[in-house]
């Protein structure tokens, strides 16, 4: 058996404990209908140099978001290992089948990565790379960087976030490394449905971890694919793995941990914002109107702000469904 295999099927074709750039995949075997004793390929780079902390960053937990992607990509290619002093473990398309498929959910098990930890060594391809993260990667880990950006559905002003955590010690560490990562807000946030998340098994096991929000849509701004790249290089200076100054502008903190931050449709229709993001709001403000898609000459059904602070996430495409998230107000701190 290979030094760096574990019990799960999946295996690394890299080392993690040899100086120097080692670019390869972790090869999850998926033998299907298009590739008899095929092979999922996700790529990875690892980085090693001296005796430092350890970085696992990731992208691509969910396919359709580019931010992460994108800077880790850079990254990866960038980042010299006589530059840094520890290890950079980097996963750009953590749920790869998802990313080629430029989906949300894995095309291969329908299933959503961040909602299936600590999945399972025998699972379907998702829960195997779930607990190949969990088991084998995060072990190896002080700090953990796992990028998110609003997919298809959802677009978000540009936020690095921390959690609400039981341990006051850790969550002070994490929201050091969230303002570090140093994007133009900073979410203290508590999740509507925390179960199964990567970000909660990562708190769980005691590690740094960061998350971020940087835009959505389904793509990536010049301004987001910026600020994710220098977020991470930040977070690693702050981790003591790469040298240089913390490149640090104005960064407003937030928080969605009140009630009324979130607000949900309740029919479907088209929706017509009344604000932008990053526009403030008043509670009882009307944030939005869902017009009928299916007659003329009726009213609107408007959507008023259950709480004050600013517009942080939208519902983007332009029709909506009952049960959609149709915007996220966040208190400004
Ligand atoms: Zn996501």
């Amino acid at each position: 058996m290979a030094p760096y295999a574990s019990a799960n099927p999946i295996t690394s074709t890299v080392p993690f404990d040899r100086d120097g750039t080692h670019h390869g995949f972790l090869r999850l075997p998926c033998s299907r209908e298009d590739s008899a004793w095929g092979s999922i390929m996700i790529p990875i780079t690892v980085l090693h140099n001296g005796r430092g902390p350890t970085a696992l960053l990731s992208g691509g937990n969910h396919g359709d978001e580019y931010e992460g992607p994108l800077a880790l990509q850079g990254l990866a290619h960038d980042l010299d290992p006589a530059d840094i002093n520890g290890r950079v473990i980097i996963v750009p398309f953590m749920n790869m089948p998802a990313f080629a498929a430029g989906r949300r959910t894995s095309p291969l098990d329908g299933l959503n990565m961040n909602r299936c930890f600590p999945g399972s060594p025998d699972g379907s391809p998702t829960q195997k790379i779930a607990d190949y993260f969990l088991h084998t990667l995060l072990p190896m880990a002080n700090v953990v960087l796992d990028f998110h950006s609003g997919g298809k559905t959802l677009d978000f002003i540009p936020f690095a976030a921390a959690h609400v955590l039981d341990d006051a010690d850790q969550q002070a560490a994490c929201v050091a490394a969230m303002e570090a990562f140093n994007a133009p807000y900073s979410m203290l946030l508590r999740e509507i449905d925390a179960v199964g998340m990567y970000d909660t098994a990562a708190e769980e096991a005691g590690k740094v971890f960061v998350s971020t929000e940087l835009g959505g849509g389904g793509s990536a701004t010049a301004r987001s694919a910026r600020i994710a790249r220098r977020g991470a290089e930040n977070l690693l200076k702050h981790a003591g793995i790469l040298a240089g100054e913390i490149k640090r502008e104005n960064s407003l903190s937030i928080d969605t941990t009140g009630p009324g931050c979130f607000h949900l449709a309740e029919t479907g229709g088209m929706v017509e914002f009344l604000l932008d993001l990053g526009d403030t709001v008043s509670e009882g403000q009307t944030i939005a109107q869902l017009w009928s898609t299916e007659r003329t000459g009726v009213p609107p059904q408007t959507i008023a702000a259950r709480s004050t602070g600013i517009l942080a996430a939208r519902h983007f495409p332009g029709l909506i469904a009952a049960g959609d998230c149709l915007a996220v107000v966040a208190a400004v701190a």
